[in-house]
Order: C-alpha cells, then structure tokens, then sequence
C-alpha cells in the first residue's frame, strides 16, 4: 500500500476552465481563482489543461484575474462560469484561441 497508488485510485477527469476540454486530472493544473492554495476548505477547484495553462503563462492577459473572479459571481455551475467567462474575455477583446 503506497501513497502513490492511494492517490491514483481517486483520479478522475477534470473540465479544463479555458477550453472545456476533459483532462486527467493528475495530468491538469490545478488553477486557484483566489490564489490562495492553502485554504481548501468549502473551494472547488478550477483547472487547466497543459496547453492552456502554458498559454496563460506566456501571454500577458491583463484583466485576466478581474475576469475570473467576476465570471464566478453568481454562477453555480463550471458550463455557467466558462460561458460567462468566454463572453467577458470577448468583451474585451482578447483573441479566444480554439484549437
Ligand atoms: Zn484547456
């Protein structure tokens, strides 16, 4: 009995926020809205997957945090904060990147 198989039993798939892609979720980034990865009580996590998370590091996204956290007021549902988001980010007019 290992930690490392305990840990693998309970993997599942996870919703990548960005393009909704299903992932893995041992191979997701765990991606905390708030920025505080400490505090895990009541939080769901979003993820990203690889490509998108790489994305987000390499290009500069201003507004980015604000769209998020504002994307989540009010919806109770990943599909409800992924439209919203997607539709803020329009707004914006940052390039939404379907692959
Ligand atoms: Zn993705």
């Amino acid at each position: 009995m290992s930690f490392r198989n305990a840990w693998h039993r309970e993997s599942s798939t996870v919703t990548c926020i960005a393009c909704g892609e299903s992932v893995a979720r041992s191979a997701a980034r765990e991606y905390d809205k708030y920025g505080d990865r400490w505090d895990r009580e009541d939080k769901s996590f979003e993820y990203l997957c690889k490509p998108c998370d790489r994305e987000r590091c390499h290009s500069p996204r201003e507004g980015l945090e604000d769209r998020l956290v504002e994307s989540a007021v009010g919806t109770d549902s990943p599909e409800a904060f992924v439209a919203r988001y997607l539709a803020l980010a329009r707004e914006a007019g940052s390039p939404v990147q379907e692959e």
